[in-house]
C-alpha cells in the first residue's frame, strides 16, 4: 500500500462514491422514508452522476480542482439539505487541497477536517443531532488518532471508515435535532439517519479506492 493518494485515486474515489450512491439509492431512500421525505437516495445519486460528468471533463491533476468540481455539481444539482451540505464538504476539501496532485495521510486528514468544518458551519449541527456530522466527526477523529499513532495510510483509512460506521449506527436511538427528521421529534428515534449512512459510504469508498 502506497503512503500517498494520487490524483487518479481521488478520481477513482469520486467514481466509486457515485457508483455506491446509485447502488444504494433504494436503501438510502428507504431510510429517508422513515424519518424524512424519501429522497436522499435519489438526491445523492443524481448529484454524484452530475459530479462524475464534471470531473471527467477536467484536464490536469489538481486534486483541489476536482473536489471543487464535485462540490459545485452537488450544490447546483441537488436541492434539499444534503446537496448544499455535501457540496460544502467537497468545496472545503477542494480548498484544502488546491494545486496538489498527491496527498499523504496528513493531507487527507486535513482535507476531511476542513470539509467537516464546512458542513458544521453551514448546517449548524452538533454531534448527536442525528445527522451526517455523526459519521464524519468520528471519522476525522480516527484519522487524527491514527496519524498521532504513526499508523500507515491504509490502517488509518480503515479506522476512519470503521469509526464512521459506528457513528452511523449510533444515530439509531437518537432524537433528531436538525433537518426534516427533527419535525418528528421523539418519533425520529429508532431509525438510522440517511445522511450519516451516505457519509459512512463515502469513507468506505475511500478505503476501496485508495488501496
Ligand atoms: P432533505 O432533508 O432536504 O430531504 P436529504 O434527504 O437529501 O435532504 O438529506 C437528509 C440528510 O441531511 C439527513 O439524514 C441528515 O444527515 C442531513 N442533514 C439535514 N440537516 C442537516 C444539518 N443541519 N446539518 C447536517 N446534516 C444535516
Ligand atoms: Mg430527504
Amino acid at each position: 500500500m502506497p503512503s500517498s493518494i494520487s490524483y487518479d485515486q481521488v478520481m477513482a474515489w469520486i467514481h466509486r462514491f457515485a457508483d455506491v450512491t446509485i447502488e444504494q439509492r433504494e436503501e438510502l431512500t428507504r431510510l429517508d422514508t422513515a424519518i424524512g421525505d424519501a429522497d436522499h437516495g435519489t438526491n445523492m445519486a443524481r448529484g454524484m452522476r452530475a459530479a462524475v460528468e464534471r470531473v471527467d471533463a477536467l484536464e490536469g491533476d489538481d486534486i483541489g480542482a476536482a473536489l471543487k468540481a464535485v462540490g459545485m455539481a452537488l450544490v447546483s444539482k441537488v436541492g434539499g439539505a444534503a446537496g448544499p451540505l455535501y457540496g460544502t464538504l467537497f468545496l472545503q476539501m477542494g480548498n484544502a487541497t488546491g494545486g496538489r496532485s498527491e496527498l499523504d495521510l496528513a493531507g487527507w486528514s486535513d482535507a476531511l477536517d476542513a470539509g467537516l468544518k464546512g458542513v458544521v458551519a453551514r448546517g449548524k449541527a452538533e454531534p448527536e443531532d442525528k445527522t451526517m456530522v455523526d459519521a464524519l466527526t468520528p471519522a476525522v477523529q480516527a484519522l487524527e488518532r491514527a496519524q498521532n499513532d504513526g499508523a500507515d495510510l491504509s490502517a488509518a483509512l480503515a479506522q476512519s471508515a470503521e469509526a464512521a460506521h459506528e457513528g452511523m449506527e449510533k444515530t439509531v436511538p437518537l432524537v433528531a435535532r436538525k433537518g426534516r427528521a427533527s419535525y418528528l421529534g421523539e418519533r425520529s428515534a429508532g431509525h438510522q439517519d440517511p445522511g450519516a449512512t451516505s457519509s459512512y459510504l463515502l469513507l468506505q469508498a475511500a478505503v476501496d479506492s485508495f488501496g
